[in-house]
């Protein structure tokens, strides 16, 4: 196999580099610029990727090249300070893990006094699926576990984001060129308020409970969470959505832009990027390889569904955060997603297509490390 870098194979990988001539020197003009699918310019856009999988770490050659714009993208940022470098208080960011799981844990233990059968009354949360109607109580806890979750998510962020954690120093942007300036507010209304974002999502949770279209078991309240199944369930979601992914990019051009091109102008993404595209693209992304996860996974209790439920959701917030995260250096040893990993797909388009789990680009050929495989672009330690 060629060492010959993806972009310096074939025409169609012109594309890409297009896309980081356009995008690289202002993303916030770029958000509003055209951005075509990964291979979809002087062909036809249509066809799997002709590139090669698994490449050596990339030389950044092509990046520096004449051809190339974004040699300079980096040059009026200050060196990004390593995280190590900040003591030990990042570090309790990592509580925000469990913490996700608040509902789910306090409800569900058989000894606490927080447990579901103290704080409800039985007709609430017993279900027979032969003759009981779906119960609300179920939903409304599943919803409110991501909304507890997501509280945890933006709490520790605004400290973190706000260098409460990080001795007055700025965390580590993904991105050498810096992270995006905005305020918390209007970052946080526009995370919450898309349509095609938590509002979507809160519907099809609330039609699929309410019209009985999960599996029996996802209305049970027996037993706690079910550690097996919730990482079933993250995994395969993960390789559904994957799959989904990767179509939208290359079965077609017209696909590509109005379900996933909207989600693609934000070339440097912030943690509140997130759930911001297009209704299509959360409905082929999201809700299909949801629904086809619940329908294999097929005995979750409601507690295993509200864990995966709360823990999806707030990954994939996270992994759109424009900064490095504290627990970064360990996810990426077990090839867990992390921004920069996602960073790498919002830049380049063609790699990491992957969300929670960068096994499937891995085995795929389409993983690619961002510091690694274009050191320019991204920061070092991220
Ligand atoms: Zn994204
Ligand atoms: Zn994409």
């Amino acid at each position: 196999m060629s060492r010959a870098t993806p972009l310096e194979t074939e025409a169609p990988a012109a594309s890409a580099v297009s896309e980081i001539e356009s995008s690289s020197s202002d993303d916030e003009r770029s958000e509003e610029g055209s951005v075509r699918p990964a291979g979809a310019g002087a062909r036809t856009g249509a066809g799997p990727l002709r590139t090669p999988l698994y490449g050596p770490a990339a030389p950044d050659a092509k990046f520096d090249a004449k051809r190339s714009s974004i040699r300079v993208a980096a040059m009026a940022v200050p060196p990004a300070v390593p995280l190590t470098d900040h003591g030990l208080l990042p570090w309790a960011g990592v509580l925000l893990w469990p913490l996700l799981l608040t509902l789910p844990l306090m409800l569900s233990s058989p000894l606490s006094v927080t447990s579901y059968r103290e704080v409800f009354p039985a007709g609430w949360y017993e279900y027979d699926p032969a003759t009981d109607d779906p119960k609300p109580l179920g939903l409304t806890l599943g919803l409110l576990a991501v909304v507890i979750g997501q509280v945890f998510v933006l709490a520790f962020f605004s400290l973190y984001r706000g260098r409460y954690l990080t001795r007055g120093v700025e965390p580590t942007p993904v991105q050498a060129k810096g992270a995006r300036a905005y305020t918390f507010g209007e970052g946080i209304r526009t995370h919450l308020f898309q349509p095609e974002g938590f509002v979507l999502l809160g519907l099809y949770l609330s039609l699929t409970w309410m019209f009985g279209l999960m599996p029996p078991s996802y209305y049970s309240f027996e037993g706690s969470i079910q550690w097996t199944n919730l990482v079933a369930c993250l995994v395969l979601q993960d390789g559904i959505q994957y799959a989904m992914h990767m179509a939208e990019h290359q079965v077609s051009v017209e696909i590509y832009k109005i379900s996933h091109k909207p989600h693609h102008r934000f070339t440097n993404p912030r943690l509140f990027d997130a759930f911001n595209g297009s209704m299509a693209d959360t409905i082929l992304m999201i809700l299909i390889p949801l629904y086809s996860t619940a329908n294999i996974v097929r005995t979750c209790n409601v507690w295993t569904y509200m864990a995966f439920g709360s823990m999806y959701a707030n990954w994939l917030t996270l992994i759109h955060s424009e900064y490095a995260l504290p627990w970064d250096c360990i996810f990426r040893k077990f090839g867990l997603g992390t921004p920069g990993d996602h960073h790498v797909h919002h830049k380049l388009f063609k790699y990491n297509f992957g969300h929670l789990f960068m096994w499937f680009d891995m085995v795929g050929g389409t993983y690619r490390r961002p510091e690694r495989f274009a050191p320019r672009v991204f920061n070092k330690g991220i």
